[in-house]
Order: structure tokens, then sequence, then C-alpha cells
């Protein structure tokens, strides 16, 4: 911090001392303010004739209330000669308090790092507590010292009236930065207050303007025996009240839910009943236009685990539109179906379809597409209640436009979890039971969706010798309740082996089919902890889908692992754990092709390739499943939208490298693996993030994964821009080896995704 500034003496060579003083002191600048006094203290009394040297003290505890900065411990002198030009801190023996004598002027300063005989004035601060001493040294003598009190008088004067103002201006900032923390806090209030306006205006419109004309009707019939439909009327005014009272409460409630989506009641429900609810509701204004709505739900379509009247709202919000928007004698198409970790429910129409330069704005607040207003009355609020209350659910929702003309608006939400029971006390995963919970749901549901598993089944070993079923998601409704299973020498084995299999010897041997006999393929993966078996986990296709090949199957280790990992490290740190496996679950949905069986399939060649050992192939395969996920959040969280990064935002994502390394942090304890993920973004030449390391002080698995990662980001189609044909993308990669990539590692990959130098290009 004590990093002295020049200032021109120069410029105060012709004035008097207090001159140079205030033509030196600068109270608000690049320096800390207490220094800039200082060392404008210093250069004054330079000036003064005949000085043999100078030097400005200060008491670091005044210092430290008028410049937040200011380190304790840090020098508190400033000296220097009248010739040497340089001033140098240093910290005198004795340190402040050996000064107080010299300043109530008794005698003089003994360790003064001056020689000759020190005239020394304080200066007193804001506090009128002394805080700076002004020392000159020169000539032996009363008349010498005299001289130089004389001199010394009127710039201590000055550095106390500097101060002073110092002393207020810091005061000033700090209200500032309180004003600025209410302003902010008004304008969320703000924000949020609009944002209520709208949203109930745009669901009170519809009763209020049923109640006005009945009421008006009712008005203009004096004497109401002579108007049969009176209790009619009235009564629809009664039950559109009510309804405008509900939905105050909802409103109400949605609002708090912004704040704490601890407040949804969620509970499992089944979303076609949802629907037939919404579709019958509608149904007297489908039918004034002559819509055919037709709904269509697989057999067996699991519950989701959903607030049933936040989700309604959300199916009718949708029909809604699809009604409104769909001209007279149109289709509306409602499907529900069951995907990995969600149930999806797509609203389809055959109406004029959303242009798609509105598709990405459609969900956002009073956004209505062009026309819109002609085609039928709205406010453009819709769609953004919609997409909120699926997100406070953790799911999706996206729009697009049929080929064949139309829209289709599509939702996903959670599905229902399999009974979760608490987590067996001897399994020595110290947790709170909701916190357990939510752990073994994002569990079962990133495994899920990153293994393309239908089912899912968490079981954990117990300390009597079991493994006890502890959580599933989608249990096909045929199978058996999962049942504990002994954990038998066999068992102990397998989990041991710590390699998935399709179906372990154990479980063929076991006459009721092992813990979850159902149809279609199932992978068993146990979960390790060192020497330890921790668990097992079962993932299963449906009858009828693709079974598991081996590139499933590698990926199955690295996440047992990944998994195991979150589950020993718990204790003290659940929600930051969470976090983690979170990010993992949000890698798949935002498309981040390096965890995909086929990617570590890949990067496992490519290890095997280099000669890396077993050992470290795992470390690497490990570091590939999370080394990207951090980075989507944050990438997400610097550009919302699908539109490319620009140059300074992808600058910005690469000066985050360290902010995605810490959000998966909680899942790695291997250093190396961290190593791996830290350095990914470096490159060869030292130019790259976060260390700006060079050729081989960047870990050879960070080298890999570099290469990796520009594979796939280049090849792979995104929403703004069709992806590369290999080719090109290898030719892109091979342009910067060397600089940016690991020549060699380059060279083997290239040898591997084209191994007779001749990719053809993509057709
Ligand atoms: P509103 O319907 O009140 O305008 P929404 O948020 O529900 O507000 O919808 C936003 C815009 O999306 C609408 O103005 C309309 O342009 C477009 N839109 C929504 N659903 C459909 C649909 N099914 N077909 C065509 N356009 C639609």
């Amino acid at each position: 911090m004590h990093t002295v500034i020049h200032r021109s003496i120069a410029r105060a060579r012709d004035v008097d001392p207090v001159g140079a003083f205030w033509s030196c002191v600068s109270l608000a600048g690049e320096t800390s303010p207490v220094i800039g006094t200082m060392e404008a203290a210093l250069a004054a009394l330079r000036l003064v004739p005949g000085v043999a040297g100078v030097a400005v003290a200060v008491d670091a505890s005044q210092a430290s209330v008028l410049d937040a900065g200011w380190e304790g411990g840090a020098p508190w002198c400033l000296v220097t000669g009248p010739a040497d030009g340089d001033p140098r801190w240093c910290s005198p023996a004795g340190g402040w308090a050996l000064l107080q004598p010299a300043l109530a002027g008794r005698g003089g300063w003994a360790q003064a790092p001056l020689d000759g005989a020190v005239t020394i004035v304080p200066v007193g601060g804001p506090s009128g507590q002394v805080t700076l001493a002004l020392a000159i040294a020169g000539a032996d003598g009363i008349e010498a010292d005299a001289a130089r009190r004389a001199a010394l008088l009127p710039v201590a004067a000055s550095a106390s009236a500097a101060l002073n103002a110092l002393a207020a201006l810091t005061a000033l900032q700090s209200e500032v930065v309180r004003l600025a923390g209410e302003n902010h806090a008004i304008g969320r209030l703000n924000r949020l207050q609009g944002r209520f306006v709208a949203m109930a205006s745009h669901d009170f419109k519809a009763p209020l303007t049923a109640i006005t004309a009945y009421t008006e009707v009712l008005l203009g019939q004096p004497g109401n025996e002579a108007f049969p439909q009176s209790a009619e009327f009235l009564g629809v005014i009664r039950s559109e009240a009510a309804r405008l009272l509900r939905m105050v409460d909802r409103i109400l409630d949605f609002t708090r839910v912004e704040f704490g989506p601890q407040l949804m009641t969620l509970a499992p429900a089944m979303l076609t009943d949802l629907v037939q609810e919404a579709v019958r509701a509608l149904a007297p204004v489908a039918a004034a236009r002559r819509l055919q709505v037709v709904v269509e739900a697989p057999p067996g379509l699991p519950r989701a685990e959903v607030d049933a009247d936040l989700i309604r709202q959300v199916i009718v919000n949708l029909l809604g539109n699809a009604v409104k928007y769909t001209p007279a004698g149109g289709h509306v198409r409602i499907v529900l179906s069951e995907e990995e970790s969600s149930v999806a429910v797509s609203v389809r129409d055959d109406g004029p379809g959303i242009p798609s330069e509105d598709i990405r704005r459609i969900f956002r607040e009073f956004y209505r597409a062009e026309g819109a207003a002609e085609q039928a009355e709205g406010t453009g609020l819709g769609l953004s209640i919609a997409r909120h209350i699926v997100q406070l659910h953790g799911g999706h929702i996206e729009a697009r436009r049929l080929p064949e003309g139309g829209s289709e608006f599509r939702f996903l939400v959670p599905k229902e979890l399999g009974e979760l029971t608490a987590l067996p006390q001897a399994t020595g995963l110290d947790v709170a039971p909701e916190k357990a919970s939510q752990v073994i749901s994002v569990v079962l549901r990133a495994i899920g969706e990153l293994t393309g598993s239908m089912s899912v089944a968490l079981l954990l070993v117990d300390g009597r010798g079991a493994l006890i079923p502890v959580g599933s998601m989608g249990l096909p409704r045929n199978a058996k309740r999962m049942q504990p299973v002994i954990l038998t020498e066999g068992w102990r084995r397998f989990l041991m082996d710590g390699h998935a299999q399709a179906e372990p010897a154990v479980v063929a041997g076991d006459a009721h089919g092992g813990p979850w006999a159902g149809e279609g393929d199932r992978l068993y993966c146990p979960l390790v902890d060192g020497d330890e078996p921790l668990g097992l986990i079962i993932a299963g296709r449906r009858a009828g889908e693709a079974g598991y090949g081996e590139p499933e199957r590698h990926q199955l280790d690295v996440l047992t692992r990944i998994v195991a990992t979150a589950l020993r490290h718990l204790e003290g740190q659940e929600a930051r754990v969470l976090e983690a496996l979170q990010v993992l679950l949000q890698a798949r949905r935002s498309g981040i092709p390096t965890s995909t069986p086929e990617a570590l399939h890949l990067t496992a060649r490519l290890a095997r390739a280099l000669g890396l050992s077993p050992a470290d192939t795992r470390r690497l395969l490990y570091a590939a499943t999370l080394h990207d996920a951090g980075m989507a959040r944050v990438e997400d969280e610097i550009v919302l939208g699908a539109a490319p990064l620009s140059w300074d935002e992808r600058d910005e994502v690469d000066r985050h490298v360290e902010q995605g390394c810490e959000l998966v942090a909680p899942l790695v304890q291997d250093p190396v693996v961290r190593g791996f993920i830290r350095h990914h973004h470096e490159r060869m030449d030292g130019t790259g993030h976060p260390d700006g390391l060079a050729g081989d002080r960047i870990p050879l698995g960070a080298r890999v994964l570099a290469v990796i990662d520009a594979w796939f980001s280049l090849t792979k189609d995104r929403p703004y821009r069709r992806g590369l044909d290999p080719a090109a993308a290898l030719a892109e990669i091979r342009q910067h080896a060397g600089t940016q990539f690991d020549a060699a590692v380059v060279a083997t990959f290239a040898a591997l995704v084209d191994p007779d130098g001749a990719v053809a290009p993509r057709t």
C-alpha cells in the first residue's frame, strides 16, 4: 500500500513551503489520502532553507480511522534528506509511542532516522488527536531550532486542515456507499412491485370485466321481481368475485414463492388429471371456436413432483394461448410423455405459429409477437408466468415453430421419486434428513439424465451388513417394491470390484432377481469409497429401448465415483455438495458435450494412445465429467440466451475458470484432478487462464481436456450456428498447436479421429 507516488517537487521549487504543500497535496486520487498528505508535507519541508533532512511520521491507529486501507504494522515514517530525491518508508525503533515526549515539547526525537538536531511538531487530526508528526533536522542551537519550528508550524497547520478535509471526505464516501445500498434495495422493491401489479392486472381483468357487466345489467333492472334472471346474475357475480379472491391469494402465494421456493407445496400429482381439468375449464371457449382438443397420455405415465395449483396454471396459460391464437375450426393436441427424470407436457396447435425471430423473446414479460394484438386480447404475461413457475420446479420450458405450421409449447417437471427412506444411520452419512433427501433426489435425477436412464435406484450399505434402498426414480409400474439385500461375500466382492455390470453373478444367482427385477436393460454400478463398499446404483432403461453399451458403462463408472465422493463429504457442507451435483445436472440440460458417454469414450481412447496409466486415465475421465459443468453455470450467468459469446464475454468466461472450479470443488478431493480442472483454459504459450502456465508446467490432463473441449465445441451444432465438419475442426485445432494446444496431444488426437489423414467432410 505504501507505494510512494512521486509528485513533482519541481513544481513547488519557487514557492514557499505552505504553497508547496497545497500544490502537492491531493485528497482524492490514485494514492491513499493520508499518504498523500504525508508526501506533500515532506515535499514542502524540503524547501525550508538549511535543512539536513526531513521526516513525517503517522500514528497508525489514527491513520486507519481515516483510511480503511491502512494496514497495521506497515512502515509509519516517511523520510528523506534534502539532496536525495527518493523519500523512503521506514519504521524507526520504539514506534509512535516513543514520539510522545517530543510531541509534548519535552525533548527531541532520539530515534529519529535523521542526522543532526531534530525539531518536531505535532499535527492535529480531525478528532483533535495528534495524527502526524513533522520533523526537520539541521544545525544545533536554540536559534536554529526556533527557525525550524517557525518553518514547521504553518506547514503543520496546513496538514491539519488537509486531514480534516480528508475526514469529512471519508464520512461522505461512506454515506454515499450506504445510500447506494439503500437505492439498490429500493430499486429491487420497485421492480417487484411492478411485476406484482403487472401480474395482478393480467389475471384480474377477466373476472372484473364479468362482474362489471353483470352488475350493470342488474342495476338497469329496478324492482328485481320483474327480472327473473337476477338470481342467476347474482350467482355469476358471486362466483366471479370468489374467483378473483382465489387469484389474489394465488398471486400473493406466487410473490411469496419467488422469495422462497420452499413455500411451494410439492406432492406427487398425475399431470393427466391437471390437463383434463384445464381442458374442461376451457371447453366452452374451445367449443365456441369449434376447436378440436385432444389429450394423449401413454399408459403407465409416472406422476410428477409438483405444486398442483401452480402447474395447473401453467397448463391453463399454454392451453389458453393455443385456444386463443388458433383460428376457428383448428386443432389443439396435448401430449404427455415420460423423460429420464421428468414428465413432459407438450401443447401443439395448428394456428399461425410464432415467427422464428420471436421464439427466444416470447417468454419475456410483456412480450407479444408482432400482430398478436390484432389476433387476440392479451398482455404478454401468461408465458412469463408459466416459465417462472416451471423454473421454480427446477424444470424447463421451450417453444418452437412446427415445420408443418402452428406452435408447440413444451415443459418438463421432475417426475415422482420412489419412497425416500431416511439414510441408514450406520452408513456414517451424518446429514440432516431434508438435506439427505435433496441430495438423493439430485443424484437420482443426474444419473438418469446424464446416462439416458428412465429408472434409477440408490442403495446404501448400512452398518449391519445390508444394502438398503434409500431412493428410486421411475421404477417400472410393475416393479415390485425394492427390498434390502444381505451383503453376502459375493455382493461385497462385486461392489469392491468397482465396475458397472449388466448382470453381476451375484444377481444372476439370486432367486428373487436382485433388489429390483424389472424389464429392460439394467446396469449395476458399485459405489466404493477407498476400501469400503458404500452402496449401489442401479440404472435401467425401458423394455424396447436400446441397451447400455461400453461407453455408457465407462460413464457410469465415472459418475458413481463422483457420487461416492459427494456422499462421503456431505457432512458440514451439504449445501455446497448439493449445488455441485445440481451443476452436473445442469450441464446435461445446457447440452455440454464433454460429459456424454461418447465424449468420455473418446477421452479414454486418447488417454490410452498417449500412454497414460490406468489411474491417470481414471483421473482424466473424472475431470472431464466435471470441468465444463462449472463453466456452463458461469457462462449462463454471464450471457443469458443463445447468442454466441462476444470476445469480451469469452474473455470474461476465461477469467471465471476459478469460479467454475470452485462450484465443483466439493466433488473433487484428488488434488491431481483439481489441477486438471483448474488448468484446462491455460495455453501452451502462457497466455491462458487462470495462472498463465506455459508448456510442460500445464498438467498433461489439462492439455488433453483443452483439445477435447475444442473438438466438441467446434463440431457441435449450436442454436446460432452449425458445427464445423470434422476436417475443418481438426484443421482449426492444428492451426493452434504449439501456441494454444500441446502439439504432441494434437498429433495423437488427429491420428485417433483421422487415422488415414483425410477426414471425410460431413455430408
Ligand atoms: P398474451 O397471450 O397475453 O399476449 P403470453 O405471454 O401468453 O401473452 O404470450 C406472449 C405472446 O406469444 C403472445 O402475444 C403471442 O404473440 C405469442 N403466442 C403465445 N402462444 C401462442 C400460440 N399458441 N400461437 C401463436 N402465438 C402464440
